[in-house]
């Protein structure tokens, strides 16, 4: 027998007992007449002790030989400590080994296994299995898999099954590029790997499963970034006989059962904000709603005065930095030189500050008096002690913009509080959205989605002005400014779903090849149905407080799309190529 107890769960109270563990050698210190060694497992740390006074000579020496991540298996008797630790859950006792048994022998790991670790992230990578070693990185494999184990017990209770969809099919638009598969057996013809499992969930709709999830892998490939992987999980789900309502309560529901029974947290009733207020109000479609700042537009205010940048704008608005009126000519000039940078693209920014003694200074002074000034820190409601940030220009572009200083003033301030959770319902999204580069539509959402019902006919027989404005049962959940999930109602009708291909650019004949199967299925009595689907690692990192999605993934992938553990992807042999009667013609 390897263990009768783990590293973790000895106290005081099994004091005199004789116990065996087994696990790894964290660490070591010698004291010569003493030896203490902190043995770790899953569960937690152990110390043993071995002394000159109790352990055999030979017994000390044994210990001596044992090296960063031996494994080894020791009985011994549990004892009180003299200094006990009380950052540690084992820290009141300690095991006095009387046997010490090596099982396996260590190579020096290439970093330090322990809470904080001096290895980078590349070395990491690649010793996979010894970052895995360390409790924090443990902790968060733990949580997914409670995630995962809590989101079935909630969806299995309100009647969904679990339904299995491939992986060898062909392409399913989410808006990035497929992997694919070549076929042995069908040369020269290609499997994709799903970026989602949108068409079959909505098979299953017709097929009358009525309520269907499944945590599932997805692959998309794009340019990576610490919130994206090229393959992912999520909580798939859809539907059928169902209205937005029903699929916003029963996910919201879900949301709230999972922020309960893993973190103990009793999350509130979900706010919901359509797209274009929270394009106006955040300049987001996923505002993050822990602190306020919201946009106030000061056309009104601003414009006439003779100066020139507000007075050729579309759009001039600010937002109020409370009690940030003291902030220093420097921090100014960082966040001007901020908004400046070419990914946020803005031509200048202006400050307004509203002194604690009631007067106003500001970065267009020539233009603006006290009272125009006071007129805008009126309108946005600042007081004294606010500092007030204005952008002008094309509205959509000023919206991102201050979109982007909002969130970044929100980082600096510090107002973005890890343990605070804002979840709220971004709704009626647009269905369609114009690019301006290759002159077409885009779906917003996927080409799947409904658009509602009122604006049906205005999309079978709309012009070009009519097609921008219709609006989708489409929605999104978004926590602490992130996308955590997003679904709609879709399209169960075969003419609607000819209509919609025929605007995103597709002749009926590629629509039929890449989607006939689906449009078939509508003919055979499809129900009305509509579903969601939750960014699984997402929402295991944003429950965290953390960014990177990479540390909720066992193995993840790094920024060129490499598993630098089993070095992937990789050539493949000649013969291998030949029997798919693929040959390579790489340029370069
Ligand atoms: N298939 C969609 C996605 O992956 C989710 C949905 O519409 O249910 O984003």
């Amino acid at each position: 027998m390897y263990r009768t107890h783990n590293c973790g769960e000895l106290r005081l109270q099994q004091a005199g007992q004789e116990v065996t563990l087994s696990g790894w050698v964290q660490r070591t210190r010698d004291k010569g007449f003493m030896l203490w060694i902190d043995l770790r497992d899953r569960y937690g740390v152990t110390q043993l002790i071995f002394s000159e006074e109790k352990s055999t000579p030979e017994l000390m020496a044994q210990a001596r030989t044992l090296g960063r991540e031996f494994v080894v298996m020791v009985k011994g008797v549990v004892i009180e400590r003299v200094a006990k630790n009380d950052k540690m859950p084992t820290g009141d006792i300690e095991l006095e080994v009387r046997e010490l048994t090596v099982l396996n022998a260590a190579k020096l790991p290439p970093f330090t296994i322990e809470d904080d670790t001096d290895g980078g992230d590349d070395l990491r990578m690649k010793y996979r299995y010894l970052d895995l070693r360390r409790s924090p990185v443990q902790r968060n494999i733990i949580f997914r898999s409670n995630l995962a184990l809590e989101t079935r017990k909630y969806l299995s209770g309100e009647g969904f099954i679990e339904v299995e969809t491939p992986f060898l099919i062909k392409s399913t638009p989410e808006g990035a590029r497929d992997f694919v598969v070549p076929s042995r057996m069908n040369p020269g013809q290609f499997y994709a790997l799903p970026q989602s499992p949108q068409t079959f969930k909505q098979i299953l709709m017709v097929a009358g499963l009525d309520k269907y999830f499944q945590i599932v892998k997805c692959f998309r490939d794009e340019d990576l970034r610490a919130d994206r992987q090229p393959e992912f999980t999520q909580i798939d789900c859809e539907m059928a006989f169902v209205t937005q309502e029903e699929i916003l309560n029963t996910f919201e529901g879900l949301t709230r059962h999972l922020f309960k029974t893993t973190l103990g947290i009793d999350l509130p009733t979900f706010p919901r904000m359509n797209y274009d207020e929270a394009m106006r109000r955040f300049g987001s479609d996923k505002p993050d709603l822990r602190f306020g700042m919201e946009f106030v537009e000061l056309n009104d205010v601003a414009q006439g005065k003779g100066f020139q940048v507000f007075d050729g704008a579309e759009l001039v608005a600010g937002i109020c930095a409370e009690g940030q009126a003291e902030m220093t000519r420097k921090q100014i000039d960082e966040l001007t030189e901020w908004v400046k940078r070419p990914q946020i693209g803005a031509k200048g920014l202006v400050y307004v500050k509203c002194a604690a003694d009631g007067t106003y200074k500001s970065s267009v002074d020539k233009f603006f008096g006290e009272a125009d000034l006071k007129a805008w820190a009126d309108k946005m409601g600042a007081k004294p002690g606010d500092m007030l940030f204005v952008l002008s220009g094309e509205a959509e572009k000023t919206r991102k913009q201050l979109s982007e200083l909002r969130l970044e003033l929100g980082r600096r301030l510090g107002l973005m509080k890890p343990g605070e959770f804002k979840p709220l319902w971004v709704v009626d999204f647009p269905l369609l959205e114009w690019d301006e580069e290759t002159q077409r539509f885009y779906a917003m959402h996927h080409p799947f989605t409904s658009p509602k019902r009122a604006d049906v006919a205005k999309m079978l027989s709309g012009d070009h002005a009519t097609l921008k404005g219709l609006r989708a049962d489409a929605y999104d959940l978004v926590l602490n400014g992130v996308e955590i999930g997003g679904g709609s109602i879709r399209i169960h009708d075969r003419g609607l779903q000819a209509k919609n291909f025929q605007l995103l650019g597709f002749t009926p004949e590629e629509a039929e090849r890449q989607f006939g199967f689906l449009m078939g299925a509508f003919e055979f009595g499809a129900p009305p149905h509509g579903g969601i689907a939750f960014g699984f690692d997402r929402l295991c990192s944003v429950m965290n407080g953390q960014n990177s999605i990479r540390d909720f993934i066992a193995f993840p992938k790094n920024n060129m799309g490499r598993d630098m553990m089993i070095d992937a992807p990789s050539e493949i042999a000649e013969a291998q190529l030949g029997e798919l009667q693929i040959r390579l013609d790489l340029k370069d």
